[in-house]
Protein backbone atom coordinates (compact mmCIF):
# COMPACT_ATOMS: atom_id res chain seq x y z
CA UNK A 1 0.00 0.00 0.00
CA UNK A 2 1.51 3.47 -1.21
CA UNK A 3 0.61 4.90 2.33
CA UNK A 4 1.06 2.22 4.53
CA UNK A 5 2.25 3.75 8.06
CA UNK A 6 5.97 2.82 9.24
CA UNK A 7 5.93 4.28 12.78
CA UNK A 8 4.66 3.13 16.19
CA UNK A 9 1.26 3.39 17.05
CA UNK A 10 0.58 4.90 20.37
CA UNK A 11 -2.30 6.22 22.31
CA UNK A 12 -3.87 6.95 18.96
CA UNK A 13 -1.10 8.78 17.21
CA UNK A 14 1.71 7.58 14.98
CA UNK A 15 4.83 7.86 16.48
CA UNK A 16 8.57 7.35 16.21
CA UNK A 17 10.59 5.47 18.58
CA UNK A 18 11.72 7.63 21.23
CA UNK A 19 15.18 7.14 20.32
CA UNK A 20 14.72 7.74 16.23
CA UNK A 21 15.73 3.94 15.69
CA UNK A 22 14.24 2.58 12.77
CA UNK A 23 14.91 -1.15 11.08
CA UNK A 24 15.06 -2.36 7.56
CA UNK A 25 11.93 -4.57 6.40
CA UNK A 26 13.34 -6.76 2.58
CA UNK A 27 11.15 -8.71 0.11
CA UNK A 28 12.80 -12.26 0.82
CA UNK A 29 12.25 -13.29 -3.02
CA UNK A 30 14.75 -10.41 -3.85
CA UNK A 31 17.05 -9.49 -0.59
CA UNK A 32 15.59 -5.74 -1.79
CA UNK A 33 14.51 -3.24 1.66
CA UNK A 34 11.60 -1.95 0.91
CA UNK A 35 10.65 -0.17 3.83
CA UNK A 36 12.24 1.28 7.20
CA UNK A 37 10.17 1.25 10.09
CA UNK A 38 10.46 2.55 13.55
CA UNK A 39 12.29 0.66 16.02
CA UNK A 40 10.93 0.77 19.59
CA UNK A 41 12.79 0.07 22.83
CA UNK A 42 12.24 -0.04 26.50
CA UNK A 43 10.72 3.34 26.78
CA UNK A 44 8.59 3.21 23.98
CA UNK A 45 7.11 0.05 25.53
CA UNK A 46 6.43 1.55 28.53
CA UNK A 47 4.41 5.08 26.83
CA UNK A 48 2.35 1.78 24.95
CA UNK A 49 1.61 0.57 28.56
CA UNK A 50 0.45 3.52 29.73
CA UNK A 51 -1.80 4.38 27.30
CA UNK A 52 -3.19 0.86 27.17
CA UNK A 53 -3.53 0.99 30.68
CA UNK A 54 -5.11 4.31 30.84
CA UNK A 55 -7.68 3.20 28.33
CA UNK A 56 -8.60 0.08 30.02
CA UNK A 57 -12.06 1.34 32.19
CA UNK A 58 -13.78 3.04 29.42
CA UNK A 59 -13.22 0.67 26.96
CA UNK A 60 -14.24 -1.86 29.47
CA UNK A 61 -17.48 0.11 29.55
CA UNK A 62 -17.73 0.64 26.12
CA UNK A 63 -21.18 -0.85 24.93
CA UNK A 64 -20.36 -4.68 23.58
CA UNK A 65 -22.64 -3.80 20.24
CA UNK A 66 -20.36 -0.73 19.62
CA UNK A 67 -17.04 -2.80 19.84
CA UNK A 68 -18.88 -5.54 17.26
CA UNK A 69 -19.75 -2.64 14.52
CA UNK A 70 -15.43 -1.36 15.12
CA UNK A 71 -15.10 -4.77 14.32
CA UNK A 72 -17.41 -5.57 11.92
CA UNK A 73 -16.12 -2.09 10.14
CA UNK A 74 -12.15 -2.83 9.94
CA UNK A 75 -14.06 -6.16 8.27
CA UNK A 76 -15.28 -4.83 5.39
CA UNK A 77 -12.44 -2.21 4.50
CA UNK A 78 -9.91 -5.29 4.75
CA UNK A 79 -11.99 -6.90 2.60
CA UNK A 80 -11.93 -3.89 0.37
CA UNK A 81 -8.34 -3.86 0.54
CA UNK A 82 -7.82 -6.96 -0.31
CA UNK A 83 -5.74 -6.53 -3.45
CA UNK A 84 -3.71 -3.83 -1.72
CA UNK A 85 -3.06 -5.81 1.38
CA UNK A 86 -1.94 -8.91 -0.45
CA UNK A 87 0.67 -7.18 -2.29
CA UNK A 88 1.83 -5.53 0.92
CA UNK A 89 1.92 -9.23 2.57
CA UNK A 90 3.47 -11.01 -0.61
CA UNK A 91 6.39 -8.19 -0.32
CA UNK A 92 7.33 -8.49 3.40
CA UNK A 93 6.81 -12.39 3.74
CA UNK A 94 7.67 -14.07 0.59
CA UNK A 95 4.07 -15.95 -0.47
CA UNK A 96 2.44 -16.20 -3.68
CA UNK A 97 -0.28 -13.57 -4.33
CA UNK A 98 -3.52 -16.00 -4.49
CA UNK A 99 -2.05 -17.52 -1.07
CA UNK A 100 -2.19 -13.90 0.31
CA UNK A 101 -5.36 -13.02 -0.93
CA UNK A 102 -6.58 -16.29 0.85
CA UNK A 103 -4.91 -14.74 4.03
CA UNK A 104 -6.59 -11.53 3.84
CA UNK A 105 -10.01 -13.49 3.73
CA UNK A 106 -9.05 -15.96 6.29
CA UNK A 107 -7.90 -12.90 8.48
CA UNK A 108 -10.81 -10.33 8.00
CA UNK A 109 -13.43 -13.33 9.10
CA UNK A 110 -11.33 -13.47 12.55
CA UNK A 111 -12.90 -9.88 12.61
CA UNK A 112 -16.86 -10.69 11.74
CA UNK A 113 -17.03 -13.62 14.18
CA UNK A 114 -15.53 -12.10 16.77
CA UNK A 115 -17.96 -8.91 15.74
CA UNK A 116 -20.34 -11.57 16.36
CA UNK A 117 -19.19 -12.52 19.36
CA UNK A 118 -18.75 -9.44 21.23
CA UNK A 119 -22.53 -9.32 22.20
CA UNK A 120 -23.03 -12.47 23.28
CA UNK A 121 -21.28 -12.49 25.94
CA UNK A 122 -23.00 -14.27 29.08
CA UNK A 123 -22.81 -14.23 32.70
CA UNK A 124 -25.21 -16.56 34.36
CA UNK A 125 -26.36 -17.31 37.94
CA UNK A 126 -29.25 -18.85 39.99
CA UNK A 127 -30.06 -19.76 43.38
CA UNK A 128 -27.23 -21.79 45.20
CA UNK A 129 -28.02 -25.36 46.70
CA UNK A 130 -28.11 -23.87 50.53
CA UNK A 131 -31.20 -22.08 49.26
CA UNK A 132 -30.16 -19.15 51.32
CA UNK A 133 -27.97 -17.68 48.97
CA UNK A 134 -27.94 -16.31 45.42
CA UNK A 135 -25.22 -16.05 42.73
CA UNK A 136 -24.79 -13.59 39.67
CA UNK A 137 -21.91 -13.97 37.40
CA UNK A 138 -20.33 -11.78 34.78
CA UNK A 139 -17.81 -11.97 32.57
CA UNK A 140 -15.40 -8.62 32.62
CA UNK A 141 -12.59 -8.08 30.05
CA UNK A 142 -8.84 -9.45 31.37
CA UNK A 143 -7.10 -6.27 31.12
CA UNK A 144 -4.80 -5.35 29.44
CA UNK A 145 -2.87 -7.22 26.79
CA UNK A 146 0.57 -8.09 25.25
CA UNK A 147 -0.04 -10.03 21.97
CA UNK A 148 2.92 -11.08 19.97
CA UNK A 149 2.65 -12.26 16.13
CA UNK A 150 5.39 -14.54 14.19
CA UNK A 151 5.75 -13.53 10.59
CA UNK A 152 4.07 -16.72 8.93
CA UNK A 153 0.62 -15.08 8.44
CA UNK A 154 1.41 -11.64 9.05
CA UNK A 155 -2.29 -10.34 9.00
CA UNK A 156 -3.96 -13.48 10.24
CA UNK A 157 -2.42 -14.27 13.46
CA UNK A 158 -2.53 -10.47 14.48
CA UNK A 159 -6.51 -10.41 13.67
CA UNK A 160 -7.30 -14.05 15.82
CA UNK A 161 -6.27 -12.02 18.75
CA UNK A 162 -6.89 -8.42 18.03
CA UNK A 163 -10.59 -9.44 17.39
CA UNK A 164 -11.29 -11.25 20.18
CA UNK A 165 -9.23 -8.94 22.34
CA UNK A 166 -11.62 -6.13 21.28
CA UNK A 167 -14.37 -8.43 21.86
CA UNK A 168 -13.92 -8.74 25.19
CA UNK A 169 -13.14 -4.94 26.34
CA UNK A 170 -9.39 -5.65 26.61
CA UNK A 171 -6.72 -2.70 25.57
CA UNK A 172 -3.67 -4.18 24.12
CA UNK A 173 -0.38 -3.66 23.20
CA UNK A 174 0.77 -6.09 19.82
CA UNK A 175 4.10 -6.74 18.80
CA UNK A 176 4.55 -7.94 15.27
CA UNK A 177 7.47 -9.80 14.07
CA UNK A 178 10.31 -7.61 12.92
CA UNK A 179 10.49 -9.30 9.46
CA UNK A 180 6.95 -8.43 8.60
CA UNK A 181 5.27 -5.38 10.35
CA UNK A 182 4.13 -3.52 7.61
CA UNK A 183 0.94 -5.71 7.53
CA UNK A 184 0.17 -5.43 11.22
CA UNK A 185 0.37 -1.35 10.48
CA UNK A 186 -1.72 -1.41 7.66
CA UNK A 187 -3.95 -3.43 9.94
CA UNK A 188 -3.84 -0.77 12.94
CA UNK A 189 -4.69 2.16 10.40
CA UNK A 190 -7.88 0.18 9.00
CA UNK A 191 -8.58 -0.56 13.16
CA UNK A 192 -8.09 3.30 13.62
CA UNK A 193 -10.52 4.38 10.34
CA UNK A 194 -13.51 1.88 11.58
CA UNK A 195 -13.29 4.19 14.93
CA UNK A 196 -11.33 2.54 17.36
CA UNK A 197 -10.97 4.41 20.29
CA UNK A 198 -7.06 5.43 20.87
CA UNK A 199 -5.25 3.42 23.18
CA UNK A 200 -7.25 0.38 22.77
CA UNK A 201 -4.16 -0.99 20.02
CA UNK A 202 -0.79 -0.05 20.51
CA UNK A 203 1.64 -1.32 18.66
CA UNK A 204 5.66 -1.50 18.82
CA UNK A 205 7.52 -2.84 15.98
CA UNK A 206 10.70 -3.90 17.26
CA UNK A 207 14.19 -5.69 16.62
CA UNK A 208 14.47 -5.67 20.54
CA UNK A 209 11.43 -8.26 21.63
CA UNK A 210 13.21 -9.44 24.92
CA UNK A 211 14.04 -5.47 25.94
CA UNK A 212 11.19 -4.37 25.05
CA UNK A 213 8.66 -6.98 26.02
CA UNK A 214 10.34 -8.47 29.47
CA UNK A 215 9.09 -5.87 31.38
CA UNK A 216 6.22 -4.89 30.17
CA UNK A 217 5.42 -8.95 31.40
CA UNK A 218 7.23 -8.63 34.90
CA UNK A 219 5.96 -5.27 35.34
CA UNK A 220 2.38 -6.26 36.69
CA UNK A 221 0.02 -4.00 34.72
CA UNK A 222 -0.15 -6.63 31.69
CA UNK A 223 -2.83 -9.00 32.35
CA UNK A 224 -2.87 -11.15 29.65
CA UNK A 225 -0.12 -12.78 27.24
CA UNK A 226 -1.44 -14.38 23.98
CA UNK A 227 1.45 -15.16 21.86
CA UNK A 228 2.43 -17.48 18.87
CA UNK A 229 5.52 -18.43 17.70
CA UNK A 230 7.83 -21.29 18.65
CA UNK A 231 8.24 -23.21 21.99
CA UNK A 232 11.04 -22.18 22.58
CA UNK A 233 10.20 -18.99 23.23
CA UNK A 234 7.09 -19.65 24.49
CA UNK A 235 8.22 -21.51 27.18
CA UNK A 236 11.04 -18.27 28.16
CA UNK A 237 7.85 -16.07 27.67
CA UNK A 238 6.02 -18.02 30.64
CA UNK A 239 8.68 -18.24 32.69
CA UNK A 240 8.70 -14.38 32.75
CA UNK A 241 4.71 -14.30 32.90
CA UNK A 242 4.77 -16.53 36.12
CA UNK A 243 6.41 -13.32 38.02
CA UNK A 244 3.29 -10.96 37.95
CA UNK A 245 1.32 -14.40 37.19
CA UNK A 246 0.01 -13.09 33.86
CA UNK A 247 -2.48 -15.27 32.57
CA UNK A 248 -1.64 -16.77 28.98
CA UNK A 249 -2.65 -18.37 25.92
CA UNK A 250 0.31 -19.66 24.13
CA UNK A 251 -0.03 -20.98 19.98
CA UNK A 252 3.37 -22.76 19.72
CA UNK A 253 5.07 -25.10 17.52
CA UNK A 254 4.01 -28.46 15.63
CA UNK A 255 5.04 -31.36 14.24
CA UNK A 256 2.07 -32.63 12.56
CA UNK A 257 2.25 -36.79 11.91
CA UNK A 258 -0.07 -36.80 8.44
CA UNK A 259 -1.09 -40.69 8.59
CA UNK A 260 -1.99 -42.46 5.11
CA UNK A 261 -3.71 -46.18 5.93
CA UNK A 262 -3.74 -49.25 3.14
CA UNK A 263 -7.18 -48.46 2.51
CA UNK A 264 -6.86 -44.23 1.72
CA UNK A 265 -8.04 -42.87 -1.40
CA UNK A 266 -4.89 -42.11 -2.99
CA UNK A 267 -6.44 -39.21 -4.79
CA UNK A 268 -7.77 -37.58 -1.60
CA UNK A 269 -4.24 -38.08 0.84
CA UNK A 270 -2.30 -36.60 -2.49
CA UNK A 271 -4.39 -33.27 -2.70
CA UNK A 272 -4.63 -33.59 1.53
CA UNK A 273 -0.82 -33.77 1.33
CA UNK A 274 0.02 -30.64 -1.08
CA UNK A 275 -2.31 -28.46 1.44
CA UNK A 276 -1.26 -29.70 4.59
CA UNK A 277 2.25 -29.58 3.29
CA UNK A 278 2.49 -26.18 0.19
CA UNK A 279 0.30 -23.86 2.54
CA UNK A 280 2.70 -21.19 2.84
CA UNK A 281 5.57 -23.09 1.26
CA UNK A 282 5.47 -25.51 4.56
CA UNK A 283 5.90 -22.60 7.00
CA UNK A 284 3.16 -23.01 8.71
CA UNK A 285 2.52 -24.58 12.56
CA UNK A 286 -0.21 -26.70 11.45
CA UNK A 287 2.54 -28.20 8.18
CA UNK A 288 2.14 -31.75 7.82
CA UNK A 289 6.09 -32.85 9.45
CA UNK A 290 6.02 -36.29 9.37
CA UNK A 291 4.31 -38.62 6.67
CA UNK A 292 3.97 -42.09 7.78
CA UNK A 293 2.35 -44.22 4.63
CA UNK A 294 1.35 -47.97 4.74
CA UNK A 295 4.14 -49.99 3.36
CA UNK A 296 1.59 -51.60 1.03
CA UNK A 297 0.78 -47.73 -0.82
CA UNK A 298 4.26 -45.70 0.17
CA UNK A 299 5.55 -46.34 -3.65
CA UNK A 300 2.54 -45.02 -5.36
CA UNK A 301 1.86 -41.93 -2.83
CA UNK A 302 5.39 -41.36 -3.28
CA UNK A 303 5.44 -41.38 -6.60
CA UNK A 304 2.31 -39.03 -6.91
CA UNK A 305 2.98 -37.10 -4.42
CA UNK A 306 6.96 -35.85 -6.17
CA UNK A 307 4.68 -35.43 -9.91
CA UNK A 308 2.59 -32.74 -8.25
CA UNK A 309 5.48 -30.90 -6.15
CA UNK A 310 7.93 -31.23 -8.80
CA UNK A 311 5.20 -29.28 -11.32
CA UNK A 312 4.95 -26.36 -8.97
CA UNK A 313 5.61 -23.06 -10.35
CA UNK A 314 8.80 -21.52 -7.88
CA UNK A 315 9.30 -17.56 -8.08
CA UNK A 316 8.71 -14.50 -6.85
CA UNK A 317 5.21 -13.95 -5.37
CA UNK A 318 4.10 -11.43 -7.12
CA UNK A 319 4.34 -12.69 -10.92
CA UNK A 320 1.59 -14.67 -11.86
CA UNK A 321 1.16 -18.49 -12.30
CA UNK A 322 3.95 -18.69 -9.16
CA UNK A 323 2.91 -21.40 -6.58
CA UNK A 324 5.81 -21.62 -4.38
CA UNK A 325 7.06 -18.25 -3.13
CA UNK A 326 10.80 -17.60 -0.99
CA UNK A 327 11.25 -18.92 2.60
CA UNK A 328 11.35 -16.32 5.02
CA UNK A 329 14.96 -15.75 5.47
CA UNK A 330 18.46 -17.34 4.68
CA UNK A 331 18.40 -18.70 8.10
CA UNK A 332 15.01 -20.13 7.20
CA UNK A 333 16.72 -21.56 3.98
CA UNK A 334 19.99 -23.10 5.80
CA UNK A 335 18.00 -24.65 8.17
CA UNK A 336 16.15 -26.83 5.79
CA UNK A 337 18.74 -27.69 3.93
CA UNK A 338 20.69 -29.17 6.41
CA UNK A 339 17.67 -30.95 7.35
CA UNK A 340 17.51 -32.46 3.96
CA UNK A 341 21.40 -32.62 3.93
CA UNK A 342 21.07 -35.03 7.43
CA UNK A 343 17.89 -37.12 5.52
CA UNK A 344 20.20 -38.08 3.15
CA UNK A 345 22.96 -38.86 4.88
CA UNK A 346 20.85 -41.41 7.14
CA UNK A 347 19.67 -42.72 3.88
CA UNK A 348 16.39 -40.70 2.40
CA UNK A 349 15.73 -41.13 -0.83
CA UNK A 350 15.39 -37.67 -3.05
CA UNK A 351 12.15 -38.27 -5.38
CA UNK A 352 12.20 -34.74 -6.48
CA UNK A 353 13.83 -31.36 -5.32
CA UNK A 354 16.23 -31.36 -2.87
CA UNK A 355 18.52 -28.70 -4.23
CA UNK A 356 18.94 -24.91 -3.76
CA UNK A 357 18.90 -22.92 -7.00
CA UNK A 358 21.52 -20.42 -8.01
CA UNK A 359 20.45 -17.12 -7.84
CA UNK A 360 18.79 -14.02 -5.46
CA UNK A 361 15.92 -14.94 -2.96
CA UNK A 362 15.63 -17.39 -0.15
CA UNK A 363 14.13 -19.94 -2.75
CA UNK A 364 13.91 -23.63 -1.57
CA UNK A 365 12.11 -26.30 -4.21
CA UNK A 366 9.36 -28.47 -2.92
CA UNK A 367 11.31 -31.53 -2.07
CA UNK A 368 10.19 -35.30 -1.22
CA UNK A 369 12.06 -37.67 0.35
CA UNK A 370 11.17 -41.03 0.71
CA UNK A 371 12.72 -43.90 3.09
CA UNK A 372 13.50 -41.89 5.42
CA UNK A 373 15.19 -43.06 8.63
CA UNK A 374 13.50 -42.26 11.67
CA UNK A 375 16.05 -40.83 13.46
CA UNK A 376 16.42 -38.47 11.31
CA UNK A 377 16.86 -34.68 12.70
CA UNK A 378 13.60 -33.50 10.18
CA UNK A 379 11.36 -36.26 12.56
CA UNK A 380 11.74 -34.04 15.44
CA UNK A 381 12.41 -30.58 14.30
CA UNK A 382 10.14 -28.54 12.66
CA UNK A 383 11.01 -27.98 8.74
CA UNK A 384 9.45 -24.90 8.26
CA UNK A 385 9.77 -25.20 4.67
CA UNK A 386 8.43 -27.09 1.11
CA UNK A 387 9.90 -30.99 2.14
CA UNK A 388 7.63 -34.16 2.34
CA UNK A 389 9.69 -36.56 4.75
CA UNK A 390 7.92 -40.23 4.00
CA UNK A 391 8.45 -43.26 6.04
CA UNK A 392 6.33 -46.42 6.25
CA UNK A 393 4.70 -48.38 8.49
CA UNK A 394 2.77 -51.65 9.35
CA UNK A 395 0.59 -51.85 11.56
CA UNK A 396 -2.20 -49.30 13.11
CA UNK A 397 -0.59 -49.40 16.92
CA UNK A 398 2.31 -48.80 15.62
CA UNK A 399 1.74 -45.92 13.87
CA UNK A 400 -0.29 -43.75 16.70
CA UNK A 401 2.66 -44.75 18.99
CA UNK A 402 5.31 -43.05 16.29
CA UNK A 403 2.59 -40.41 15.75
CA UNK A 404 2.36 -39.36 19.44
CA UNK A 405 6.22 -40.13 20.43
CA UNK A 406 7.03 -36.20 19.96
CA UNK A 407 6.69 -33.29 22.63
CA UNK A 408 4.51 -31.70 20.28
CA UNK A 409 0.62 -32.22 19.92
CA UNK A 410 -0.80 -29.40 17.62
CA UNK A 411 -2.85 -31.17 14.22
CA UNK A 412 -2.26 -34.26 12.86
CA UNK A 413 -3.97 -35.59 9.44
CA UNK A 414 -5.88 -39.03 9.23
CA UNK A 415 -6.29 -40.60 5.75
CA UNK A 416 -8.64 -43.66 5.59
CA UNK A 417 -11.64 -44.71 4.36
CA UNK A 418 -13.02 -46.61 7.12
CA UNK A 419 -15.28 -44.96 9.59
CA UNK A 420 -14.51 -46.81 12.92
CA UNK A 421 -11.03 -46.85 12.17
CA UNK A 422 -11.07 -43.32 11.18
CA UNK A 423 -12.70 -42.23 14.81
CA UNK A 424 -10.81 -44.64 16.75
CA UNK A 425 -7.07 -43.22 15.42
CA UNK A 426 -8.14 -39.45 15.63
CA UNK A 427 -9.38 -40.09 19.27
CA UNK A 428 -6.14 -41.94 20.38
CA UNK A 429 -3.33 -38.84 18.33
CA UNK A 430 -2.52 -36.92 21.15
CA UNK A 431 -2.90 -33.38 19.07
CA UNK A 432 -5.49 -30.34 19.19
CA UNK A 433 -6.80 -30.72 16.07
CA UNK A 434 -7.43 -33.52 13.38
CA UNK A 435 -7.74 -33.42 9.86
CA UNK A 436 -9.66 -36.44 8.69
CA UNK A 437 -9.49 -37.02 5.11
CA UNK A 438 -8.82 -33.13 4.84
CA UNK A 439 -5.45 -31.03 4.73
CA UNK A 440 -6.82 -28.23 5.95
CA UNK A 441 -7.73 -27.42 9.46
CA UNK A 442 -8.12 -23.69 10.29
CA UNK A 443 -11.44 -22.15 10.23
CA UNK A 444 -12.77 -18.55 12.31
CA UNK A 445 -14.80 -20.46 13.81
CA UNK A 446 -13.36 -23.91 14.90
CA UNK A 447 -11.38 -23.72 18.06
CA UNK A 448 -7.38 -23.34 16.91
CA UNK A 449 -4.80 -24.75 19.32
CA UNK A 450 -2.81 -27.83 20.63
CA UNK A 451 -1.92 -30.08 23.66
CA UNK A 452 1.55 -31.26 24.88
CA UNK A 453 4.42 -28.58 24.06
CA UNK A 454 2.23 -27.19 21.01
CA UNK A 455 0.09 -24.53 23.61
CA UNK A 456 -2.41 -23.68 25.85
CA UNK A 457 -5.78 -22.26 25.32
CA UNK A 458 -7.62 -22.23 22.09
CA UNK A 459 -7.93 -19.35 19.35
CA UNK A 460 -10.89 -18.85 17.24
CA UNK A 461 -14.15 -20.37 17.60
CA UNK A 462 -16.56 -19.80 20.55
CA UNK A 463 -14.32 -20.36 22.90
CA UNK A 464 -11.81 -17.94 21.73
CA UNK A 465 -13.23 -15.21 23.35
CA UNK A 466 -12.88 -16.80 26.54
CA UNK A 467 -8.85 -16.29 26.59
CA UNK A 468 -10.00 -12.84 27.05
CA UNK A 469 -12.69 -12.65 29.74
CA UNK A 470 -12.44 -13.71 33.52
CA UNK A 471 -15.75 -14.55 35.47
CA UNK A 472 -16.99 -12.26 38.78
CA UNK A 473 -19.57 -14.09 40.98
CA UNK A 474 -21.26 -12.00 43.38
CA UNK A 475 -22.69 -13.99 46.17
CA UNK A 476 -25.89 -12.33 46.75
CA UNK A 477 -28.10 -13.85 49.96
CA UNK A 478 -31.67 -14.74 49.17
CA UNK A 479 -34.14 -11.87 50.73
P1 LIG B 1 9.57 -17.08 17.16
O1 LIG B 1 11.00 -16.95 16.84
O2 LIG B 1 9.18 -17.78 18.41
O3 LIG B 1 8.98 -15.59 17.15
C1 LIG B 1 7.61 -15.32 17.33
C2 LIG B 1 7.47 -13.91 17.86
O4 LIG B 1 8.05 -13.85 19.16
C3 LIG B 1 8.18 -12.86 17.02
O5 LIG B 1 7.44 -11.68 17.04
C4 LIG B 1 9.49 -12.70 17.79
O6 LIG B 1 10.15 -11.49 17.57
C5 LIG B 1 8.97 -12.79 19.20
N1 LIG B 1 10.01 -13.06 20.20
C6 LIG B 1 11.12 -13.82 20.09
N2 LIG B 1 11.84 -13.79 21.24
C7 LIG B 1 11.14 -13.00 22.10
C8 LIG B 1 11.35 -12.58 23.43
N3 LIG B 1 12.42 -12.95 24.12
N4 LIG B 1 10.44 -11.77 24.00
C9 LIG B 1 9.35 -11.38 23.32
N5 LIG B 1 9.10 -11.73 22.04
C10 LIG B 1 9.98 -12.54 21.44
O7 LIG B 1 8.79 -17.82 16.01
P2 LIG B 1 8.80 -17.49 14.45
O8 LIG B 1 10.02 -18.10 13.87
O9 LIG B 1 8.56 -16.05 14.17
O10 LIG B 1 7.48 -18.25 13.99
C11 LIG B 1 7.50 -19.59 13.71
C12 LIG B 1 6.99 -20.41 14.88
O11 LIG B 1 5.67 -20.01 15.20
C13 LIG B 1 6.91 -21.88 14.55
O12 LIG B 1 7.36 -22.64 15.63
C14 LIG B 1 5.43 -22.10 14.32
O13 LIG B 1 5.02 -23.42 14.54
C15 LIG B 1 4.84 -21.16 15.30
N6 LIG B 1 3.46 -20.83 14.95
C16 LIG B 1 2.46 -21.37 15.71
C17 LIG B 1 1.15 -21.11 15.39
C18 LIG B 1 0.04 -21.70 16.19
O14 LIG B 1 -1.06 -21.19 16.09
N7 LIG B 1 0.27 -22.73 17.00
C19 LIG B 1 0.84 -20.29 14.28
C20 LIG B 1 1.87 -19.77 13.53
C21 LIG B 1 3.19 -20.04 13.90
P3 LIG B 1 11.71 -11.55 17.08
O15 LIG B 1 11.70 -12.26 15.81
O16 LIG B 1 12.14 -10.14 17.02
O17 LIG B 1 12.51 -12.29 18.11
Amino acid sequence: MTDTPTQLFIGGAWVDAADGATMPVDDPATGEIIAHVADAGPKDARLAEEAAVRAQEEWARTAPRARSEILRRAYEIILDRTDELAHLMTSEMGKPLAEARGEVAYAAEFFRWFSEEAVRIDGGGGILPDGRNRMLLSRRPVGPCLLITPWNFPLAMGTRKIGPAIAAGCTMILKPAPQTPLSSLALTAILKEAGLPDGVLNVVTTSRAGEVCEPLLRGGRIRKLSFTGSTAVGRLLLAQSAEAVVRTSMELGGNAPFIVFEDADLDKAVDGAMLAKMRNMGEACTAANRFFVHHSVAEEFGRRLAERMGALVIGPGTRDGVDVGPLIDRTGRAKVEELVADAVERGARVLVGGRTPEGPGCFYPPTVLADVDAGSRLMDTEIFGPVAAILTFDHEDEVIRRANDTPWGLVGYVFTEGLDRALRVSERLEVGMVGLNTGLVSNPAAPFGGVKQSGLGREGGRVGIDEFLEYQYLAVPVG
